[in-house]
């Protein structure tokens, strides 16, 4: 742990491992030699091209994207991406699925019914968001545009262990808050879009990987604004206009890092060790603490939980006495209430050991 920092276990933006800051530190004011910041220099300059074309090199090699599918470096967060999809991929079949199985999943399918029809293809919010249905129990509908799922619900602690079989519909998925966890199974997904300011980078951009049978723009409504339109960012790279220059360039020092620490099988076993430690201990407390996400759906990267049935008065002696133990941001998201630990790539295994050393001592000077 660096002289004054704390263990951060923030939902977002962006929690960073300390090399790939202290490697930005490093370049901040003269980027290798050129006299300049990132942050100063034209992106159509040579050093700047440089840097996107080996950041989508590497999410190719990372993430083993498909030759013929397009990487899309793109401006904004993941609600821009969630937004435009209908817009680029309703085609004139004007209906689409949703497995919604959180908050993020529920605000892209009320973004669909703006353009054309949101189909509820399952809905776990009679159970507060907490399961994930068996695919038995999904509606969906064979002639749908696509089928769009939230792999990983940031608010509820709600991750999908496997890739959905939706059959021949086109496969959407949302992976903000797991992307760089864990490798992927891009070429059964039409399209996969991320919000980069969990796991990989500072806010500001998105990246995605598309299907060329969606890159043609044959599918793009003609409502579908420039700027939102996946063939102009395609066929334009990240240059249709100014990129997030600064938080590319920092996204692909995280590539690089990941590349040199053995890639996403390794950030893999960082959050299955880090996520059972975690669950151990709240599992292992008789009840004082409590996860409500049934078992089989439980994230490895925000996990919930209560405190003595949700004593609030408890929860918050909680969250200020772990400040002492430079225990960071582990209040519940602002809607549900309760705590939630983080543990996204730059929370360091130490970090989780401490948490759960501090929730047994807790435990046992408040428990009647
Ligand atoms: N999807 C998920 C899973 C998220 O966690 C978030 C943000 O936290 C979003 C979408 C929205 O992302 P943004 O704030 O980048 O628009």
């Amino acid at each position: 742990m660096a002289e004054g920092r704390v263990y951060n276990f923030s939902a977002g933006p962006s929690v960073m491992p300390l090399e790939v800051l202290e490697e930005v530190q490093r370049e901040m004011v003269n980027y290798k030699g050129c006299g300049m910041s990132v942050m100063e220099m034209s992106h159509r300059s040579k050093e700047f091209m440089a840097i996107a074309a080996e950041a989508e090199k590497n999410l190719r090699d990372i993430f083993g994207v498909p030759g013929d599918y397009t990487v899309l470096m793109m401006q904004g967060g993941a609600t821009l991406q969630f937004s435009s999809i209908p817009l680029n991929m309703l085609g004139t079949k004007t209906k689409a699925d949703y497995l919604v199985t959180g908050q993020w999943g529920e605000k892209a399918h009320k973004e669909c019914n703006k353009y054309g029809t949101g189909q509820l293809a399952c809905n776990t919010k009679p159970t507060k968001f907490t399961t994930i249905p068996q695919k038995s129990e999904w509606k969906l509908d064979l002639d749908a545009a696509y089928v769009h799922y939230c792999a990983n619900e940031t608010v509820n602690g709600v991750e999908f262990s496997y890739t959905p079989d939706v059959g021949e519909v086109p496969l959407v998925a949302d992976m903000s808050s797991n992307f760089c966890s864990k490798p992927i199974e891009v070429s059964k997904h039409a399209f996969i879009y991320a919000g980069i300011q969990k796991n990989l980078g500072p806010a500001g951009m998105s990246v995605g990987f598309l299907r060329p049978d969606f890159a043609d723009g044959s599918k793009e409504l003609k409502i579908c604004p420039t700027y939102c339109s996946f063939k102009t960012t395609g066929d334009n790279g990240p240059m249709y206009n100014t990129p997030a220059c600064f938080t590319m360039y920092v996204m692909g020092e995280y590539l690089k890092y990941t590349k040199k620490v053995g890639g996403l099988a390794y950030w893999a076993e960082m959050s299955d060790k880090k996520s059972s430690l975690l669950y151990g201990a709240i599992d292992g407390s008789s009840g004082f603490y409590n996860c409500p996400v049934e078992k089989s759906a439980r994230s490895r990267m925000n996990v919930p939980f209560t405190i003595n049935g949700g004593d609030e008065a408890l929860e918050k002696k909680f969250l200020d006495e772990a400040k002492k133990h430079k225990l960071f941001t582990l209040a519940g998201h602002r809607s549900v209430g309760g705590c939630r630990a983080s543990l996204y790539n730059g929370m360091p295994l130490e970090g989780v050991e401490k948490l759960t050393d501090f929730m047994k001592s807790f435990m046992d000077e408040n428990r009647k």
